[in-house]
């Protein structure tokens, strides 16, 4: 947990950087914000992950995995489509761009992408050979740039 605070708060400067927040908030503060449909919630993380799309705020109750949050800022920062409509795969560049930035551990987010799609057939990232991994993630790298989501030199940008 102590890797992921100092992960989490490499995110929030990234994040102010580009013109929005990480706030940490109380889980009663998650709940009303939830009732006043201010935030989207986080697919598969329970009640302590959510967005708000408009002004780029990722807010979480203290119990989220680096990971996870670098998953929304993307959809804050990587894309022009509301979070349920988002192109995810247009992004996996960013995100892996930013994983990298943040000098994370890239074990722990391959692990969390194990069950990632890859596909119209449902493949997964995680079924993949090492190379074919590697072969995906700098095609995604090369989208994320022709996309402008981020710098020729991989720095994580924002497009919004
Ligand atoms: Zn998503």
């Amino acid at each position: 947990m102590t890797g992921d605070l100092s992960l989490i708060k490499k995110l929030k400067s990234l994040s102010n950087s580009l013109g929005g927040d990480v706030k940490l908030i109380s889980v009663n503060d998650f709940y009303s914000l939830l009732k006043d449909n201010t935030l989207h919630k986080a697919p598969f993380t329970k009640n302590h992950l959510g967005i708000d799309y408009f002004d780029k705020i990722v807010y979480h109750t203290g119990d989220t995995k680096w990971y996870h949050i670098v998953h929304e800022m993307a959809h804050l920062f990587a894309s022009e489509d509301l979070p349920y409509k988002a192109n995810e795969f247009n992004f996996l560049g960013w995100e892996y761009a930013t994983v990298k930035y943040i000098k994370a551990p890239l074990y722990q987010w391959h692990k969390d992408m194990y069950e990632y799609t890859i596909d119209k057939n449902g493949s997964k990232f995680g079924s993949l050979s090492k190379y074919k991994k590697r072969k995906l993630l700098l095609d995604r790298l090369q989208v994320a740039k022709n996309l402008n989501l981020i710098s020729l030199k991989g720095t994580p940008l924002s497009i919004r």
